[in-house]
């Protein structure tokens, strides 16, 4: 809480301080620059890790991505609140208008068809309820920023014009020179959110950025987020101008605003960002675990996405149907789960990350996300003695695609 002892400073630049529990346990690297550290606690609450708690100082520079209008409040209200308060510099860049969102706006407007003319209608709306949240928080007008790029369109934009997107993230990067940069995080569910995480982690190596980077991650994220390392505990000011601020988004209460109040909690939590560079020389291995069975069969073609140490961007597709890439190996473990293999498609080491994408979807969100490239499993080599003798295929292709119906122990 802002007001506990126990502070320790991180190595030069602003002061940023995070406020750690009663119990330091040791000291790791965070954000780009090896130079910069921070105490890690592990302190716990009847059995609920509590995180770093995050305070900031008058010459910090916060700069907030958020993929639509209102990840800003849900995710980060209580801390662009604390920043503010702080006398913290703040700036929010939005990358979409939020305005691919047909069911509100056909209920808000009573009309089936939304043409041209609708869709700006409603991407007007839902930037000034952002401009609107972010008055609530006490940003400056001039200091939010939004790149009108395509609302659920960012893996797109991520696959086929990667490259400037992330020198446009670069340039924003390098003008306001952030303390701490507030990003998505690439395990969220939603497509826009994992996309804009990983054109940031190209743009901010581009930029040498020495920002300490807080990910937050606000779909399909269960339980997993209750052991964040880092965090913000709310106070009475802060969660209720967070609430407020949420509530700014009345074009996404339509069906309730239990919606946007459910992220009104009394802690937002934050992880490290997954940034660290992997060697190429092995095999590139990821196991694929899908919410339902019959996702697998919609399963169509696997993105792969690799990032240098100084920030460029490569992505690649490989059909799975129709694939010739004699690299290229699937095996199904299992009816949710597949395991890919792929022979190295650059040379100098990165960051790899790929995801299985399909055709169809029930909704927005992913059926499988996008992972980090793992070593080959211990078992990878026994892995091909348990194909069967006659082994199928899943697609219509080459046969890249192996089933051995084995299940994971
Ligand atoms: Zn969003």
């Amino acid at each position: 809480m802002a007001g506990r002892s126990g502070k320790a400073a991180a190595g030069g630049g602003a002061g940023l301080v995070l406020r750690a529990g009663a119990r330091l346990a040791g000291m790791r690297h965070h954000g780009l620059a090896a130079s910069h550290r921070w105490w890690t606690t592990a302190s716990s609450t009847q059995g609920v890790s509590r995180g770093m708690e995050i305070t900031c100082q008058p010459d910090d520079r916060l700069l907030v991505f958020a993929p639509h209008p209102d990840d800003e409040s849900l995710a980060c209200g209580g801390l662009i609140r604390r920043a503010r308060n702080a006398g913290a510099d703040v700036r929010v860049v939005v990358a979409t208008n939020g305005d691919t969102n047909p069911w509100p706006q056909r209920l808000t407007e009573r009309r089936w068809r939304l043409d041209r003319d609708a869709v700006d209608r409603w991407a007007a709306l839902r930037t000034s309820e952002a401009r609107a949240a972010l008055h609530a928080m006490g940003v400056h007008a001039d200091h939010a920023h939004f790149l009108q790029w395509a609302d659920q369109g960012l893996t797109t934009r991520l696959v086929h014009d990667g490259e400037a997107s992330v020198a446009e993230l670069a340039r924003i990067i390098r003008l306001h020179r952030p303390t701490l940069v507030a990003m998505p995080s690439i395990h969220d569910s939603h497509p826009d959110h994992s996309a804009l995480a990983i054109l940031l982690n190209a743009a901010l190596r581009a930029e040498s950025s020495p920002a300490r980077l807080l990910s937050y991650w606000l779909h399909g994220r269960g339980s997993r987020t209750a052991d964040a390392p880092m965090c913000v505990t709310l106070t009475a000011d802060e969660l209720a101008t967070k609430r407020a601020a949420a509530l700014c988004h009345d074009s996404q209460t339509h069906f309730g605003k239990s919606r946007l109040l459910n992220f009104v909690n009394a802690t937002e939590r934050f992880l490290h960002p997954s940034m660290a560079m992997q060697a190429t020389g092995q095999p590139w291995c990821w196991q694929f675990n899908a919410a339902v069975p019959l996702a697998l069969a919609s399963a169509r073609r696997l993105r792969v996405v690799g990032i240098s140490a100084g920030g460029a961007l490569r992505a690649e597709s490989l059909e799975l149907r129709t694939s010739t890439d004699a690299g290229l190996r699937i095996t199904r473990r299992g009816p949710r789960s597949l395991q890919v293999e792929l022979q190295p498609l650059w040379t100098e080491p990165g960051w790899i990350t790929a995801k299985l994408d399909t055709d169809h979807r029930i909704n927005v969100y992913d059926a499988f996300g996008w992972l980090d490239r793992h070593p080959p499993p211990r078992d990878m080599s026994q892995l091909a003695c348990e194909a069967p003798a006659q082994p199928h295929t899943v697609g219509a292709g080459n046969g890249v695609i192996h089933g051995t119906e084995t299940i994971e122990p």
